[in-house]
């Protein structure tokens, strides 16, 4: 195969294996994001039975307190029984004891019932922030991890870069400026192989005659549909 044609064909391979690495960078912060997500929700949701657990102890108060003073009121109105005169007096204030005492047990039943859900909620904010905890103890863990990893990755790339400079020296400026244009227009794959007649970079056919060419190894071809630096794959193997 042609001198130029072999670097470009090991400089792609190389910029191949920094794509990897730098989309594997990318994607590394990815579990640790999810994890801030997950407590986020969780932290709104603390917030939601905070402020449930807020307006049942307001009601509940406020049911307490009526209940003081409707108790006093009916205390009153049971020992007004004994000095009034008439029945017809006597039986609306009986009526007027019932409703009272009718209208207490309702309110007591309300405030079991208030006390009862607080409780859960009280026990759901506990769930809540245990998992929290857990949560941010995972985060913990996953920030070491990410550490690490990003620093392995960043001197692979670093290590990668090195001998794709060293390369990248050896070709033929123009012809590098091509490479590098391709690579940025045609998502990274400037140079590919055609195996069969067939562009590997986009599938397509190339005329029998353009294979032939590129078969003679005489010069620099490049595919009629993706216009990517082409050579056939049988050339690489005799470098
Ligand atoms: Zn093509």
């Amino acid at each position: 195969m042609r001198q130029d044609l072999s670097l470009l064909v090991e400089l792609q391979e190389i910029d191949l294996d920094i794509k990897k690495l730098e989309e594997e960078k990318a994607s590394s912060p990815n579990r640790l994001m999810a994890l801030k997500e997950r407590r986020a929700e969780i932290e709104a949701n603390i917030n939601d039975l905070k402020e449930r657990a807020n307006e049942l102890d307001t009601r509940r108060k406020e049911v307490e307190e009526e209940l003081v003073v409707e108790r006093a009121r009916l205390s009153k109105s049971q020992s007004r029984l004994m000095v009034i005169k008439t029945e017809r007096e006597y039986q609306a204030l009986l009526k007027e004891i019932e409703e009272i005492k009718k209208a207490n047990k309702a309110r007591e039943e309300e405030i079991e019932s208030l006390k009862k859900e607080q409780d859960g909620v009280e026990l759901e904010l506990m769930e809540a922030q245990e998992r929290i905890s857990e949560i941010e103890k995972e985060m913990a863990v996953e920030e070491k991890h990410l550490e690490e990893v990003t620093k392995e990755l960043d001197s692979q790339i670093k290590e990668l870069s090195k001998s794709r400079e060293s390369v990248a020296q050896k070709v033929p400026s123009n012809l590098l400026k091509r490479y590098d244009f391709l690579r940025e227009h045609r998502a990274g794959v400037a140079v590919v192989a055609v195996e069969e007649a067939v562009c590997s970079g986009c599938h397509m056919n190339i005329p029998p005659q353009l294979f032939n060419e590129l078969l003679k190894d005489e010069k620099i071809h490049t595919c009629p549909t993706c216009q990517r630096i082409i050579y056939a794959a049988d050339l690489k193997e005799k470098k």
